[in-house]
């Protein structure tokens, strides 16, 4: 079965359940989620009566929840130097590791940070020793650090990076990669040849640490360290390329979530664009009626 979902939203007073009607709505099979809002760290209780409803919803729309995924905000930084900011990051995903677990989902992808001038080696010091802190809690919550665009001082856009913080984490099963493929192709990242880019990743990292996939388009040219999303089929890598991405045999387990822009700031494509995804066939007029 294809796994594919997108980010979709998380409301206080409806909370898991009203993100998994959300995922199908779009015809999702899987889904992200934040645990509040993407750029605060604001959260509330998680109410036991509305994720048990959320379950029972979940099995009966053939949602598996172990592939399911929750993001960190992006404002949480283990890169960051300052000490204040850095144990208040650590903190925070302490207890959204911990969120993680009472929903029973195995999965938190995680911006790795940016070093804000320090320099990439002592952001990536930063980073190992803030992951090491947070795996010795009892959850089995997976970190996956995400590949980024290399916007400002961000790290991880670079697989060596990557690999570099893997090689510091002491447990090695609560440690994996989300790939972002804007980000990927923002950073400098060849994918129209995805095979091989496949195996240039299994040689550095290793094709086992992969366990999430965000499928994007980018606004921009390959390299150019922007990380501006763009609807699918419609940027720079176009609806070829992410097909051969989504349906590759060798990332066939492995979720697919979409985070594209709205059109027009207000309709979610979601729904077009899984569509399209499904039949294989690309519509360049799909959103023309939104556009005016
Ligand atoms: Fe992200
Ligand atoms: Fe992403
Ligand atoms: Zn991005």
């Amino acid at each position: 079965m294809l796994l594919i979902g997108s980010h979709v939203s998380y409301k206080n007073d409806t909370q898991l359940l009203g993100s998994v009607r959300e995922a199908i709505s779009y015809g999702s099979t899987t889904f992200m989620f934040y645990t509040g809002a993407p750029q605060n760290t604001i959260r509330s209780a998680i109410k036991n009566d509305l994720t048990t409803e959320a379950l029972k919803v979940m099995m009966d729309n053939g949602i598996s929840l172990d592939k399911v995924i929750v993001h960190a905000p992006y404002i949480i930084n283990l890169a960051n130097p300052d000490k204040e900011k850095y144990d208040f990051s650590i903190r925070f995903l302490k207890e959204e590791m911990k969120r993680c677990d009472s929903f029973g989902i195995s999965y938190m992808v995680l911006h790795p940070g940016s070093h804000v001038g320090v320099g990439v080696e002592e952001g990536i010091k930063h980073i190992v020793s803030g992951i090491n802190q947070l795996l010795e809690d009892d959850t089995k919550v997976m970190i996956l650090l995400e590949t980024m665009a290399g916007k400002g001082s961000e790290v991880g856009s670079k697989l060596e990076e990557i690999k570099e913080i893997i090689d510091g984490v002491e447990n090695k099963k609560r440690i994996g990669v989300c790939l972002d493929t804007c980000h990927l192709h923002d950073s400098g990242y060849d994918l129209t040849n995805f095979d091989s880019f496949l195996k240039e990743f299994d040689k550095k990292i290793g094709l086992s640490y992969i366990h999430c996939v965000h499928v994007n388009d980018s606004k921009n040219e390959r390299g150019s360290h922007k990380d501006r999303h763009e609807n699918i089929g419609f940027g720079h890598l176009g609806f070829d390329t992410l097909l051969k991405v989504i349906y590759h045999p060798l990332l066939e387990d492995v979720p697919k979530i979409l985070e594209t822009p709205y059109i027009n700031k207000e309709h979610p494509p979601y729904k077009e664009e899984i569509e399209m995804i499904r039949t294989k066939k690309f519509n360049e007029t799909i959103w023309d009626a939104w556009k005016n």
